[in-house]
């Protein structure tokens, strides 16, 4: 094993050109660090990519996102500002409960007026900040009904958490899912007690924005400003330790890094790790994720709202919904989304009978008919959180390698990019001998 401090001339090596590895590197060149990545695919973006079909816009993955600071540097670094277009976030989320939609209460007016809720559920949510933290081995089910009561664990708050990652909220380990989003907000009591003071503080959210041609814009502009940096169409097919430093070896050559930086997800980083570490590899195998299928769907249906989520246990066949045509003006087009735990046949079923599906669950869902226009199919999709990340207890690299990953931080783009430049902070610090 080589020493931990490298300190002079540093290379880094990121393995993976969507958002967090195509953050890092921006970071990285911006602090002057010398950096190469790596991208099996002929198209940069991962997850975030955008697709034209029948003349419209379609996102792959995320369909919309918060602009955060970190986000709106970036733009700004990138001269983006005039492609931004933002969506309206004052439009509701709906549930589908009781065969019919309910305003899911986000907000303080949406809580008096929903009747998603029984008023004895509205009220029970108040009593919230008189129950205690998460405790070991809870739930995310049971820390939500202890702490806020069964309706609106069950009706919206959990579905909402766990949607959101295609896991049953009965699987998820607080401690290992919400309880560390929790922590990284700075909410160690009570959520509600944090609602209010940030409403008194008047803190706004950051609007809801994407680009004109849909959020693949960022992911492309940023390969552009460090195409020279990138190679694409160049997997990485293993990762070997030297005497200084890592090999990492690809189809057509090899290249020697002092740190390398994975940002895959992590069946992949276990099989390019093997040669390092076998505990590590072994390790990283046991976390688990959950097949997304997406389906574009044109409908003339005029609802105003941002999507739907449908609450596990029903016998609809979908999770849930994004209304782009009404939140971000995106002319008839509404994505659906389909996983195995809502739709068992979903693996073995056809494109065209998955979009079938969707069709008709749309349509009991709005009451409005919808053609399929596309098809997008992600395995693996997003880290389950489930039970499986207990495994994060034992995830422990080597000097040198690092994980950037949606897998062990936050998932969301603004996070990703926040973790990519904490992390660039740390190699510059290193490459720089403090
Ligand atoms: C369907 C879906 C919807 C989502 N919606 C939202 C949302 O609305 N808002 C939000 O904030 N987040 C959302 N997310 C989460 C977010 O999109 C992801 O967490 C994020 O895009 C992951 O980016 P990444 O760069 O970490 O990983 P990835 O995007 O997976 O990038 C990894 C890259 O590594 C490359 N690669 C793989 N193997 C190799 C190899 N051997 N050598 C070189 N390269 C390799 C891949 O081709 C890929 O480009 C969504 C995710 C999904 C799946």
């Amino acid at each position: 094993m080589r020493p931990i401090e490298t300190i002079g001339e540093m290379r880094v090596g990121v393995v993976g050109a969507g958002i967090s590895g195509l953050s890092l590197v921006h970071a990285l060149a911006d602090r002057d660090v010398d950096v190469v990545g790596f991208e099996a695919r002929a198209e940069p973006g991962g997850i975030m990519r955008s697709r034209r079909v029948d003349g419209r816009t379609v996102e792959l993955g995320p369909q919309r996102l918060r602009l955060t600071p970190g986000l709106e540097s970036m733009v700004t670094d990138l001269g983006l500002e005039d492609r931004l277009r933002t969506g309206d976030d004052d439009q509701p989320i709906y549930i589908y409960h009781d065969e019919s939609l309910h305003v899911a209460p986000l907000s303080v007016r949406e809580a008096l007026t929903t009747d998603l809720l029984s008023l004895r559920g509205k009220l029970r949510i108040l009593l919230e900040p008189l129950y205690g933290p998460p405790k070991p081995d809870e739930t995310v089910d049971e820390y939500l009904t202890r702490k806020f009561g069964r309706q609106a664990a069950r009706r919206y708050l959990g579905p909402l958490y766990s949607g959101l990652y295609g896991t049953h909220p009965d699987d998820m380990l607080v401690e290992y899912s919400l309880g560390r989003a929790l922590e990284k907000a700075g909410i160690d009591r009570s959520v509600l007690l944090w609602v209010a003071r940030k409403l008194l503080s008047g803190r706004e959210t950051p609007p809801i924005v994407t680009f004109e041609d849909g959020l693949g814009e960022l992911s492309t502009a940023l390969y552009e400003a460090h195409s020279d940096a990138v190679r694409l169409e160049t997997p990485v097919e293993s990762i070997h330790e030297t005497d200084d430093g890592y090999e990492l070896r690809t189809p057509e050559d090899s290249e020697r890094v002092d740190e390398v930086v994975l940002t895959t997800p992590a069946e992949t980083c276990a099989d390019l790790l093997e040669p390092v570490d076998a505990d590590l590899e072994s390790v990283l195998r046991r976390f688990t994720y959950n097949p997304i299928g997406m389906v574009y769907l044109d409908s003339g249906f005029d609802g105003e709202g941002i999507g739907t989520l449908v609450p596990p246990g029903s016998d609809v066949r979908i999770s849930g919904l994004t209304w782009n045509a009404s939140f971000l003006g995106r002319e008839r087009l509404y994505t659906c989304y389909v996983d195995p735990g809502t739709y068992p046949e979903m693996e073995s079923s056809t494109d065209e009978e998955l979009g079938d599906v969707a069709a008709a669950e749309f349509e009991r869902i709005t009451g409005a008919s919808a053609t399929p226009i596309h098809v997008h199919r992600w395995d693996p999709g997003m880290p389950a959180y489930d039970r499986s990340w207990t495994a994060m207890d034992d995830l422990e690299p080597p000097a040198g390698v690092h994980f950037c990953t949606n897998f062990v931080d936050r998932p969301g783009i603004p996070g990703r990019i926040r973790s990519a430049r904490r992390l660039a902070d740390e190699l510059a610090d290193r490459s720089t001998g403090k």
